[in-house]
């Protein structure tokens, strides 16, 4: 196997060397002033990323915890909740709610595809019922995203809570949380920010706390809790327990990075490399997961692949060959997807994941035009500068 070039992975992407570098910093008590100031100051730096006068929670232990703890959170039993589903992230959160006792609703659409807010208006408008909509902002494995600037207001102006998976989306795609009127909102570092995986950003709204601390069943004393955080650190001043020291470094220093940046220019970047990447597969012949562009992600592009090949088998060839690290379908679909995520989103990176699957896809016998594919995307890269 040839030494690993290139990680234009879905996440964990990238981390930049000040990134490192702050991972790397000294490992300090909990307590010492310090990190209790740039635990603060992190959760400021997270709020100016979300757009968001809301709580800030910081949770370790990946996204995934921030999703189950708010989920389990928000459901009591008996409670009617409408998750919409387009890919594999927003159908393993309606397991959840089935699981923590909700009465479970679903617009759910091909993994190609992306939920219409029409679709949602009218089923909230027929199911008065419901109290919280669950979604997905940017459903990672699909390469496609919601529109939660219509969904959110949507739900708001009818009373009902919103719970947004945005752990690929927020820096990477517009996310105006106090704007769209969002309740809960979940990130991961390790996505568009370039940090570390291991923590997971949430911001909470006076009513979803609210409705938290109505649920008789919220975890409590758990390493689940969002209560705990509400009640001991935020307003006590006392951590549930012990923060990644280190990973919080690294959260600080990859939001310094994108603040300095500026988040509307994060935000370009990332469609910026989007192009270059689509115009690179269309080039080559390939075809797009997404049925359409307006629905495709910004941080990672999805490319259907031929019958003929099996979407590990090209991730596997792409990385011994040609030592870049591709994501394959995750469940999506047999497709496999070249992510302009974080640091990834920029420059030749897109070219790079063109040149390195269309290679392989010849190797394995497929008629790719590689060539006409990079020289596609080269081209709409020199228009960009
Ligand atoms: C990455 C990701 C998560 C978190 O998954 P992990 O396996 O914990 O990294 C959740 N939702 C979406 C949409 C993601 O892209």
């Amino acid at each position: 196997m040839v030494q690993l070039d290139f990680t234009l992975s879905a996440g964990p992407t990238v981390a930049t060397p000040r990134t490192l570098a702050a991972l790397g910093m000294p490992i300090t008590y909990h307590y010492d002033p310090d990190f209790l100031e740039a635990f603060r100051r992190t959760e400021r730096k997270v709020a100016e990323l979300f757009r968001t006068t809301n709580d800030i929670v910081l949770m370790q232990g990946e996204a995934i915890v921030g999703l189950e703890g708010a989920a389990r959170s928000l459901v009591s039993p008996g409670m009617h909740v409408l998750n919409l589903v387009q890919g594999v992230f927003g159908k393993g959160m309606g397991y959840w709610l089935t699981d923590f006792g909700a009465v479970l609703h679903e617009i759910e659409v091909a993994y190609n595809e992306a939920v219409d807010p029409a679709a949602v208006e009218e089923y909230l408008d027929a199911h008065p019922e419901i109290e919280l909509v669950t979604l997905v902002a940017s459903e990672t494995p699909s390469g496609t995203v919601t529109d939660v600037s219509r969904i959110g207001p949507i739900c708001r102006a009818r009373g009902v809570l919103t719970l947004v998976d945005t752990v690929s989306g927020v820096g990477g795609m517009e996310f105006l949380t106090d704007e769209w009127g969002l309740d809960v909102c979940v990130a991961g570092a390790q996505k568009c920010l370039g940090g570390p995986p291991g923590v997971a950003l949430v911001t909470v709204s006076a009513g979803a706390w609210q409705s938290m601390l109505a649920n008789e069943r919220a975890p409590r004393s758990s390493y689940l809790s969002l209560i705990d955080w509400k009640t001991k650190w935020l307003e006590g001043g006392v951590f549930p327990y012990t923060p990644s020291v280190s990973d919080m470094h690294g959260l600080e220093a990859c939001l310094d990075q994108v603040l300095e940046e500026g988040v509307d220019a994060s935000i370009a970047r990332h469609f910026a490399s989007a192009d270059v990447a689509r115009a690179g597969v269309r080039g080559m012949g390939l075809e797009l997961w997404p049925a359409s562009d307006d629905i495709a992600a910004s941080c990672v592009t999805s490319v259907r692949l031929p019958d003929a090949v099996d979407h590990i088998e090209v991730r596997t060839h792409v990385r011994e060959h040609y030592g870049v690290m591709l994501s394959s379908g995750q469940g999506a679909g047999n497709l496999i997807r070249i992510a302009h995520m974080g640091p990834t989103a920029s420059g030749l990176h897109p070219v790079v994941g063109i040149a390195a699957l269309g290679r392989s896809l010849v190797d394995l016998g497929q008629p790719v035009n590689v060539g006409d594919g990079v020289e596609a995307a080269l081209a709409v890269l020199s228009n960009q500068q």
